[in-house]
């Protein structure tokens, strides 16, 4: 028997979009839902339960229930590890599920789908599972007659608040974590893309987390999200998305019970290659690789390219020879590299972005369209300004499409400031032989993460989140403990 083709599966898959409260699929208290649009051909996937306060209310008690009962928190960290790891298992028994759900809902190509956010996912929760029965607290140097205790706790019921672009992976990054460390969760996924997050519950559940544990509501932002927010029974709250959000989160936050506030943001990251990088083929597949990956909606995305003016031309003629690899295709089809952009919003954003660099007089060498409009989907070409000055929009703003600006310098000092001067921080990357200049160049780079001589590399070991308007505090890593753990101290007289 032949294996049925993503197609065909896609039309079998199992569209549940009812939230999961108290273990439980319910629809909104209200009964209200939405249409669930896929960006590949605008088909209606299904609908999807619309929470909204009433909701939030319940979820948040169900989370608050099973934290005070200590169902979870309690459990000795060994056998929350082995519960997390078997989730981990179920999610790669149903790997090709997920990543179908995934490019159903936000049109990113099936192969990136199983191959990067399945397996990073299923990853982040395994890898969060086997670290928490190997952490250990600490004994304060204090005097003699007496004994100071340093221990984590589980700072209660988390309010996980994720994006469209890497759906399960965001979740997973927020639930890890804060699962692992023992506190209850009610995730909202983006109302773009709520598909894989609603069938992790399920998998969680049948994995052993106990019921009111991992709750999740699907809904929009200024309803579901906006009530989590404010809501004075969540201890903390954990947000991606955009600057714009995350500034709302903070002051909400601050509004209601000071629940501690986390977030991940957005992010206009440079990438400076310079005239003796050690290898220009891999700088170029480096740099458009990274701005064409996920069709440019990544947070960290190298949308800023600065070259140095000598190798310019050479690097552009090498750029627009690998572009068309990167033309947009059909997501379900297993040799697409570029898929769908996630709603006519995002289109509309990105195709203003492009018609203004063109007005500011940005030279456009290669994209600036919309594609693949036969399909009923929402497809934009790889799209390559050169001639970009610092002060157009297009260098200013997070696209968060498949565009990328090139702006070329001769001093790199002057490159460096340029990449400074922008209000976010979360990734930069700079391309030299020179490793002195390389480690120079990286100290001066604000931002959280920089890459040399490569932009790929990423790992669950390795702390993740931005300087400046890019956010406050880390995903992955074992510094993600701290965003969902309180430090206590405990004296004790001898
Ligand atoms: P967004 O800010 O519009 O939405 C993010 C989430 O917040 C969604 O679930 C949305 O429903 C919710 N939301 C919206 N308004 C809200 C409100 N008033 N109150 C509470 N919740 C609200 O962002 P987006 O368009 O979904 O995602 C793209 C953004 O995410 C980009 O800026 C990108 O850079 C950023 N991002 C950052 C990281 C990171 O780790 N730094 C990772 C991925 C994406």
């Amino acid at each position: 028997m032949t294996t049925p083709s993503w197609h065909e599966r896609s039309r079998t898959v199992h569209i549940d979009g009812r939230a999961v409260i108290e273990g439980r699929r319910v629809d909104a208290a209200s009964g209200a839902r939405f249409d669930n649009i896929s960006p590949i051909d605008g088909r209606i996937l299904g609908e999807v339960a619309r929470c909204d306060a009433a909701d939030v209310d319940a979820a948040v008690a169900s989370a608050r229930a099973a934290f005070e009962d200590g169902r979870w928190a309690r459990k000795p960290p060994a056998e929350r590890k082995r519960t997390l790891i078997r989730f981990a298992d179920l999610m790669l028994a149903h790997e090709d599920e997920l990543a179908l759900l995934e490019t159903l809902d936000m049109g990113k190509p099936i192969r990136y789908s199983k191959s990067v956010d399945v397996r990073l996912a299923q990853n982040c929760i395994r890898w969060y599972g086997e670290a928490i029965d190997k952490i250990y607290d600490q004994v304060a140097p204090s005097p003699q007659d007496s004994l100071a205790l340093i221990t984590r706790e589980p700072v209660g019921v988390v309010a996980a608040i994720i994006p469209w672009n890497y759906p399960m992976l965001m979740a997973a990054w927020k639930i890890g974590p804060a699962l692992a460390a023992g506190n209850s969760v009610v995730l909202k996924p983006s109302e773009k893309a709520p598909l894989s997050s609603l069938r992790l519950a399920e998998l969680a559940l049948e994995a052993g987390v106990p019921e009111g544990v991992f709750n999740v509501l699907p809904g929009y932002g200024d309803e579901a999200g906006r009530a989590l927010a404010l809501h004075m029974d969540v201890d903390c709250i954990g947000f991606t998305g955009s600057t714009r959000v995350g500034k709302q989160i903070l002051q909400m936050a601050g509004q209601s019970n000071l629940k501690r506030a986390w977030t991940e943001l957005g992010g206009k990251s440079a990438n400076i290659v310079c005239a003796d990088c050690p290898d220009l083929d891999a700088a170029v597949a480096g740099a458009i690789g990274s701005i064409y990956f996920n069709q440019g909606e990544s947070c960290n995305a190298p949308s800023r390219l600065f070259v140095e003016e000598s190798i310019r031309e050479a690097f552009l003629d090498k750029a627009l020879a690998l572009i068309p690899q990167y033309a947009p295709g059909d997501p379900l089809d297993e040799s697409t590299v570029m898929g769908a952009i996630v709603d006519a919003i995002q289109m509309k954003t990105v195709l203003g972005f492009i018609d203004d660099g063109k007005a500011a007089g940005a030279r456009l060498l290669a994209g600036g369209h919309a594609a693949r409009a036969e399909t009923g989907g929402l497809y934009i070409e790889p799209t390559l300004f050169d001639g970009v000055e610092s002060t157009m929009r297009i260098a200013r703003e997070e696209i968060f499409g498949p565009v990328l600006s090139v702006l070329s310098f001769t001093d790199l000092d002057e490159a460096v400031r340029q990449a400074n001067a922008t209000p976010y921080g979360l990734a930069a990357a700079v391309w030299t032989a020179d490793m002195s200049r390389a480690i120079r160049t990286s100290r001066k780079l604000r931002a959280g993460t920089v890459h040399v001589n490569q932009y790929d590399n990423d790992d669950i070991t390795v702390p993740f989140g931005g300087y400046k308007q890019s956010g406050n505090g880390r995903d992955k890593s074992l510094h993600a403990f701290d965003k969902y753990t309180e430090l206590k101290t405990t004296w004790i007289q001898i």
